[in-house]
């Protein structure tokens, strides 16, 4: 584990977040699956990272409860329970836009619906972060969704949003510095509600695997 890895979760700790330590994919499913029991009700955020590591068929298992927000053929009234039945779960899987070294995370919505559920909700939440999320300070975290989370979700997603195809925000055209509010207009907009979690009252209910290998956005 590099020094930097042991002031994250030194830090981590500090802030009532529990993290935990995958040297690869494969132990990140090891490590998830020995978290989870029969029965259990699980939703998730329809993350990349815990796509990668394949936590995704994990949680598919017929033995949990899970609600797939992402299931082929959903229709938008059934995504809508999944995301009300977020806050009643055991579980909630997701992965984070940018980990700082002192212990925060950086998360930003379009809709609110996954950082509504790390906020507030389900008993436990699991984060599945690659190295490659983690940043000095908030600052860094800010300009990493400006310059990275943000853009390469539009494409993933198929949205004509500027940064799709600039490859940053539009507002850093002019501006190394942007506000919150800054960047497009459109109604399409992904990076609207911004949540940092930082020292937690309920200490452990969220989870952090760092997985030492690159994943996600
Ligand atoms: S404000 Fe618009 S252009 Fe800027 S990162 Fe967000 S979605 Fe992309």
């Amino acid at each position: 584990m590099t020094e930097q890895i042991q002031k994250l979760f030194k830090n981590l700790q500090k802030n009532k977040m529990q993290p935990l330590y995958a040297e690869t994919k494969e132990d990140a499913v090891k490590l998830a699956k020995d978290m989870l029991f029969d029965g259990a009700v699980i939703t998730w955020g329809g993350s990349m990272s815990v796509i990668e590591c394949g936590i995704d068929k994990l949680l598919r298992d017929e033995k949990y409860c899970f609600m797939d927000r992402s299931r082929a053929g959903i229709t938008p009234e059934e995504q809508q329970e999944c995301f009300k039945a977020a806050i009643g779960a055991d579980f909630f899987f997701c992965s984070t836009n940018a980990i700082t070294e002192d212990g925060e995370l950086l998360n930003v919505d379009g809709f609110a619906n996954r950082i509504s559920s790390i906020a507030f909700g389900p008993k436990k939440v699991v984060m599945i972060v690659g190295i490659n999320k983690i940043v000095p300070d908030l600052k860094s975290a800010f300009l990493r969704v400006k310059k990275i989370a943000a853009p390469k979700n539009c494409v993933r997603l198929g949205i004509d949003n500027p940064c799709a195809k600039l490859g940053h925000c539009v507002s850093l055209l002019n501006n190394p510095d942007p506000d919150f509010a800054d960047g497009c207009q459109k109604d399409t907009r992904i990076c609207c509600d911004y949540l940092v979690s930082a020292l937690q009252r309920q200490k452990d209910r969220i989870t952090i695997i760092l997985v030492n290998e690159s994943l996600g956005y």
